[in-house]
């Protein structure tokens, strides 16, 4: 392997956790470098509307926030890789880092790939995918100016997407299966608010329906037993998040979810693999506790180093 493919760390993805593990490596003298296949970093930040619970810069979007943690990168002097990750190899005590652009080395790898969104596994959610259903209301809201739309979930991503959508639509729906929202109550709090929303409790999306666009979504009240068309032209689907963990399964431990077993030093059950980010199974997922553990494994990669030695 070429001496230049070689490192200290490497990180793969450059999300809020993978950027905060960059930071701190490079600060420790570590030759680090960061893998994604994508060249914009921030993950899931990148999608978010606004982001008004990060420490010291509230108000900013999504895109502003990653492009501050990619700059805060850049000028420290974190290499960044563009490509697509094979897998991960263990070899003489290197490990590998297979992907389609070639191979790289380090003795430490921090995984940080994150989570993506879950699906809702109705009929017509995935044929009328890009016709009307989407997963990022800040990425597809804006073809819904003026028209009515339906959000499900009940979580954060759900309430800040149907308080985005209020703003730019004629009328939002919030369709969410319990009576009781599972989102922070600042963000409640500005939903209730709003006269264009109205929330649908207790109820589950059965099929959403139309030809070649959403024309509306067949929705079961739990309660009532009721069952009912709302004619909508868009559905935002916010139930939750899936560890992006497939290339690691085997490799390290992990929950039945798939997130990967390691508590706040991020160590993994293999040695010389840290985990960060939503990919580690723990209670808060935030981009908060994403930098966090991004500190934390820099810190469990100084000790491993160490024992090394
Ligand atoms: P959550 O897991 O928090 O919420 C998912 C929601 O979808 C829940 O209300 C859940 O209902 C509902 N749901 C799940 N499955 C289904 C289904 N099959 N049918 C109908 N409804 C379903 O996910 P989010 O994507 O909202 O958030 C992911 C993580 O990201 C969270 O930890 C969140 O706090 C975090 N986040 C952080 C932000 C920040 O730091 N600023 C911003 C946005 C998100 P139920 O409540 O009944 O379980």
């Amino acid at each position: 392997m070429m001496e230049q493919n070689r490192y200290d760390v490497l990180i793969i993805g450059s999300g809020p956790a993978g950027l905060g593990a960059a930071i701190y490596a490079v600060r420790a003298g570590l030759k680090t470098a960061v893998i994604d296949r994508s060249p914009i970093s921030g993950g899931q930040v990148l999608i978010t509307y606004e982001v008004d619970n990060y420490l010291g810069l509230p108000g900013l979007s999504g895109s502003e926030l990653s492009e501050k943690f990619r700059m805060h990168a850049d000028n420290l002097g974190v290499a960044f890789i563009t490509a697509d990750v094979q897998g991960v190899e263990h070899a003489s005590g290197l490990k590998v880092v297979h992907t389609a652009e070639g191979d790289f080395s380090a003795k430490a790898v921090i995984l940080a790939t994150g989570a993506s969104h879950s699906k809702l596994g109705v009929l017509g959610e995935e044929k009328l995918l890009g016709a009307g259903v989407s997963y990022c209301a800040t990425c597809d809201g804006a073809f819904f100016r003026n028209r009515t739309v339906a959000v499900v979930g009940g979580g954060d991503v759900a309430v800040e997407d149907a308080v985005f959508l209020a703003g730019i639509c004629k009328k939002v729906y919030l369709i969410h299966r319990r009576d009781k929202l599972r989102a922070a109550d600042s963000l409640q709090k500005k939903l209730l608010s709003l006269d264009n929303v109205e929330v649908l409790w207790n109820s589950v999306v059965k099929e959403i329906t139309g030809e070649d666009v959403v024309e509306g979504v067949s929705v079961y009240n739990n309660v009532s037993d009721v069952q009912s068309s709302l004619a909508v032209n868009g559905v935002f689907i916010a139930v939750g998040i899936e560890p992006n963990t497939e290339l690691f399964r085997g490799m390290v431990e992990m929950d039945e979810k798939g997130y990967i077993l390691a508590d706040e030093t991020c160590v993994t059950s293999k040695e010389g693999i840290f985990a960060v980010g939503d990919i580690r199974k723990k209670p808060m997922r935030q981009i908060i506790t994403a930098v966090a553990d991004g500190a934390n494994a820099v810190y469990s990669v100084q000790n491993y180093f160490v024992e090394q030695a």
